[in-house]
């Protein structure tokens, strides 16, 4: 049996633009995966794989990857930016243990930024935090820091310090070595000299080594007295402390860097396999028996309990139809029968492999801790199923997806795509929980439904392209189900200075500073513009 505590689930997780598809390639390529860094733009990077994302410059699938780094097993799983995806997002927290905010040094903190940010925290995932981009002109880490401070009420813990910046940065401190790591011009990760701190650094140095000490040891009492008392711990001995509170999200370590110019991921690796936590560090996950009565828990470790494991993912990439699953509980062997608990139907599992950067890894068993890909599912498998041992039918507490927001028509022009859109919706439907499929009693149209007109832009695009569906399409119509609550008119008040996002019902909103008060906007990701006058939050 593998040792789960070599184990790290990692989601890397950033609004748009943050850099984090350029950080996970530099990772990939780092753990030795991949030796051709694919270009973003070009759409070859290995986490985006469909040509919509490619073309809109943003990630919409979640494809798990498993590299290894230091004797660990990383499971990469790359979430979505965009504003219209959070539910993505918020999905493939679910089955993470811990996860990399990446946010741009010079951009800093953006409202997208604080919805993920806020995911995370209601999903108890332990995070590391990484400053990207400081090579970028107008970049200041320690201003993104206290941006992470102040409009997500984080505590970092600052744990390096950039060498230079913009056009002259070099490199980044450790604090807790006293190390300086060096990279030279070539712009490859692997070219970096490890010397003396800058002298004109060491003050500097010094000043955040105190603070991450006095923070990482309050996690153990006995090493901060000695250290009140002038015995300064191990270097084993504080990571032990900065391991503890970030399982505890007590603070978030963080980082700096310029993943375009391969600074600094190592130092992001190395904080992956010592902070963040392995499956067996995490909470047990509720039980429901299938009328939906809580029956206990799981714990991750439980590889002596029966197959129990959750489906986060269906996807129609370039290798076909995949199931991704996070297993809980017991091991899946090739050939077993398993019971998708919320079909009743039971199926043999054919094939499963593991996704890695440049290939796909065939796999006759796995474990509990383990994502992995179950090839050609055919039991109607959906998001958010529970597959278990068909002896021990058992229901993993399920997701909860919020209500779609926006609708458009559609009309098949001729009977050919109307045949073509019936097949494409199922798989559609199968794929993504936030997309809904109607018919209008009264007109007899196809009424598509999602979470915003990018949500439904790209549906619409997959229909075309990828089914050859040609379509009439109607102009977007807006519901909105939920009422305006106490709590959404404090979030709003509290978000008036300094802008921010937060949630309407449901519904995710944005409020840019500078565009409040009377006339200002209230942009939401629902409309992708103003929310009308009439669902406004009350403001003095
Ligand atoms: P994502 O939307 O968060 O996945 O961001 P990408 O990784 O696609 O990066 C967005 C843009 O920023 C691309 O043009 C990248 O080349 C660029 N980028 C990413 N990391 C860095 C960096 O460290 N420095 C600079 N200057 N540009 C970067």
């Amino acid at each position: 049996m593998a040792d789960l505590s070599k184990y790290r689930n990692i989601g890397i997780f950033a609004h748009v633009d943050a850099g984090k598809t350029t950080t996970t390639e530099r990772i990939l390529k780092l753990t030795g995966q991949i030796h051709k860094t694919g270009e973003v733009h070009d759409g070859e990077s290995t986490t985006d794989f469909m040509e919509q994302e490619a073309e809109r410059g943003i990630t919409i699938q979640s494809a798990a990857v498993t590299c290894f780094w230091k004797d660990h097993r990383l499971n990469v799983i790359d979430t979505p930016g965009h504003v219209d995806f959070t539910v993505e997002v918020y999905r493939s927290l679910k089955v993470l243990d811990g996860g990399i905010g990446v946010f741009c040094g010079s951009g800093g903190v953006e409202p997208q930024s604080e919805t993920n940010w806020r995911y995370a925290n209601e999903s108890q995932v332990a995070r590391i935090i990484f400053v990207n981009k400081l090579d970028r002109i107008g970049a200041d880490f320690l201003r993104v820091v206290k941006q992470t401070e102040d409009v997500l009420g984080a505590n970092p813990l600052v744990m390096v310090l950039p060498i230079g910046i913009e056009d002259d940065f070099v490199g980044v401190v450790d604090l807790l070595t006293r190390q300086a790591y060096v990279w030279d011009e070539t712009g490859e990760a692997e070219n970096f000299e490890i010397t003396a701190v800058p002298a004109d650094m060491v003050e500097l140095v010094e000043e955040y080594r105190e603070k991450l000490l006095d923070t990482a040891l309050e996690q153990d009492d006995d090493l901060l007295e000695a250290y009140m008392d002038g015995n300064e711990p191990s270097i084993e001995e504080i990571k032990r402390c900065v391991r503890k509170g970030t399982r505890d999200m007590s603070f978030f370590p963080t980082y700096c860097g310029s993943a375009f110019k391969n600074k600094g991921v190592q130092n992001i690796l190395d904080a992956v396999v010592d902070y963040l936590p392995s499956p067996t560090d995490v909470d047990p996950q509720p039980l429901t028996d299938v009328e939906g009565e809580p029956t206990g828990e799981v714990a991750f470790v439980s590889t002596e309990e029966t197959f129990k494991a959750l489906a986060f993912k269906i996807s129609d990439d370039r290798f076909g139809a995949l199931t991704f699953v996070r297993i809980y509980s017991g091991t899946l062997k090739k050939g077993d029968t398993i019971l998708n608990a919320a079909t009743g139907k039971t199926e043999r599992v054919g094939r499963m492999c593991e996704m890695q950067a440049d290939q796909r890894k065939e796999l006759s068993s796995a474990q509990a801790g383990d994502i992995i890909a179950i090839v050609g599912m055919k039991t109607n498998v959906q998001t958010g199923h529970t597959l278990c041992d068909p002896k021990n039918p058992i229901y993993l507490e399920a997701m909860v997806f919020p209500e779609p927001v926006i609708s458009i028509s559609v009309t098949p022009k001729d009977k050919g795509s109307t045949e073509k859109m019936g097949i494409a919706i199922g798989k559609m439907v199968a794929e993504d929980p936030t997309f809904k499929v109607e018919t209008d009693q009264d007109s007899g149209e196809t009424i598509l439904s999602g979470m915003g007109e990018l949500h439904l832009d790209i549906k619409v695009d997959i229909l075309k392209r990828t089914y050859g569906v040609e379509l009439v399409v109607g102009a977007p119509q807006v519901a909105y189900r939920e009422t305006i609550t106490q709590e959404i008119e404090d979030s709003y008040t509290h978000k008036k200075q300094s802008g921010g996002s937060g949630q309407f019902g449901k519904i995710d909103y944005i409020i840019k500073p500078g565009e409040l008060g009377s006339g200002f906007t209230f942009t939401s990701s629902v409309v992708g513009g103003n929310v009308p006058k009439e669902f406004w939050p009350a403001v003095e």
